[in-house]
């Protein structure tokens, strides 16, 4: 045939997609070509919504093969730009969370990362529904910016050394088109869209090396230990397939992470850790014995998760560039960087970079609260705290104006709730089980009132559940 007729439909689509939706379907394999396409395609606009979502509920239901979700993976990245780095003796480096209550990790992790001589281009999320985003957080700083261009992501990285950011719209459009159609077509809880969705943004950085914070319990993605397992072995195989060196902590999302939940509550405990303040709750939370403890100055030794989990998650991080030869030697660097005080610097250096206001930000940091109403929600009874539940406490900062219900939601970035006592810690009858910091008196009580189904206090003190259950290497 001297010629080949190719019909294109209404979207100007070149490509047959109907009988790739088919072959999917009936459960067979995609070429990595036929997915470079139709993502090519999708992302140009000449495949239609409707087309995509019945791919995706194909996939959902049909599974992508590894190579499958490498070929994804890979044309998702290369669906926009990636940030090209000046070469440089510093690694580059980045962390990942599959996200929870409470979780603001990376931010004391990028400046502390900074100063322990990586590179930190650190393309953050914003939060839905329970769990927080990290540029949601850092938009209650006054001045901070979080879209930046390409060119500045790179210079303040190259100059400071880390930046927190959001995506441009150049980057990965295809994650966000396909991220809006999963939402709303029942599609995200699928392990080879998920994978393919969050490694592709961090391939998109050209890193070398990523740790992966994948959560399991009652305010996580995945509630059981064995899906976050399963998801956290495909992200870490594919991750070290595409030149990535990638590992994955599996850690508790059943209690929030430190004491304070709620955009700006967290910016300021993130202050706190930097700060080697630790964020200790009230003397009224401690029990009869303890509260002696504290009038001879002896303060009882509350666990820090906040802390543990950013020193783990660096360490990691310099045994995977190979800059330190063991996980104590590695947790010892880390927690002596974090102890010298040059993160803290480091983090108001970044906010500098990045457009914050550091007098207004000191004076916000200097008020006790910044919500028009605070409560204290107390203990009924003596004890130990046996359950202190991250997803009735998500919901209730959600339902408080924290949090989005839809992508168009606005954020109230004042409320939240910190003084929040944690499970195996003793509390008397009248103590502080958590402050919640609201809008009004009304949301205030609300949220008293579903809190009191958030703690459980037991007699004995129950067995501490370790935050880090495992550890998963390529
Ligand atoms: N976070 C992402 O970026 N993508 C997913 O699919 C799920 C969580």
């Amino acid at each position: 045939m001297p010629w080949m007729l190719t019909e294109s439909n209404a979207y100007g689509n070149q490509m047959n997609f109907l009988s790739i939706i088919e072959a999917k379907r009936e459960g067979k394999k995609v070429s990595d070509g036929e997915i470079h396409d139709f993502i090519h395609d999708f992302t140009d606009g000449k495949i239609p919504d409707y087309q995509m979502a019945a791919m995706l509920m194909a996939i959902y239901f049909r599974g992508l093969n590894t190579e499958e979700t490498r070929a994804l993976t890979l044309a998702m990245r290369d669906s926009g730009d990636t940030l090209k780095f000046p070469r440089d003796k510093r690694p580059l480096v980045d962390k990942h969370s599959s996200g929870g209550v409470g979780d603001k990790i990376s931010l004391p992790l990028a400046p502390l990362l900074a100063c322990l001589g990586f590179r930190v281009p650190m393309v953050s999320g914003r939060g839905l529904g329970i769990t927080g985003g990290t540029l949601d957080k850092l938009d209650s700083i006054p001045g901070f910016k979080t879209v930046l261009p390409t060119k500045q992501i790179i210079d303040v990285v190259q100059k400071v050394g880390c930046v927190i950011c959001g995506q441009t719209e150049r980057m990965v459009p295809a994650d966000k088109k396909l991220y809006a159609l999963r939402d709303v077509t029942g599609t995200v809880p699928s392990i080879p869209l998920i994978v393919s969705s969050i490694l592709s943004k961090k391939l998109a950085e050209n890193i070398d090396a990523l740790v992966l914070d994948v959560k399991f319990g009652t305010a996580a993605f995945m509630q059981t230990k064995a899906d976050a397992r399963a998801l956290a072995r495909a992200m870490v195989s594919l991750g070290n397939e595409c030149g990535v060196n990638t590992r994955a902590l599996l850690t508790d999302m059943n209690t929030p992470i430190g004491r304070a939940a709620g955009n700006w509550l967290e910016v300021k405990e993130t202050v706190a850790c930097l700060s080697r303040r630790t964020g200790v709750p009230p003397v009224s939370n401690c029990s009869g014995a303890e509260s002696k403890k504290m009038e001879t100055g002896r303060m009882p030794v509350l666990r820090d998760d906040l802390r543990e989990l950013v020193i783990a998650c660096a360490a990691h991080l310099l045994l995977q560039t190979h800059r330190a030869k063991t996980l104590s030697a590695a947790t010892k660097t880390a927690t002596e960087c974090l102890d010298s005080g040059a993160p803290l610097d480091k983090w108001n250096e970044m906010l500098d970079a990045q457009g914050a206001d550091l007098d207004a930000l000191n004076k916000k940091l200097a008020r006790d609260y910044t919500a028009p109403f605070v409560l204290e929600l107390k203990s009924s009874k003596a004890g130990f705290i046996s359950r202190c539940d991250a997803r009735v406490i998500g919901e209730v900062i959600r339902d408080l104006g924290g949090g989005r219900l839809t992508k168009e939601s606005t954020i109230n970035y004042d409320v939240g709730i910190d003084s929040l006592v944690k499970p195996a810690e003793s509390v008397n009858r009248g103590s502080i089980l958590v402050r919640i910091h609201a809008a009004n008196s009304a949301d205030a009580k609300a949220a008293a009132k579903k809190l009191e189904t958030a703690f459980k206090i037991s007699a004995r003190k129950p067995e501490s559940a370790p935050l880090i259950s495992q550890i998963i290497v390529g």
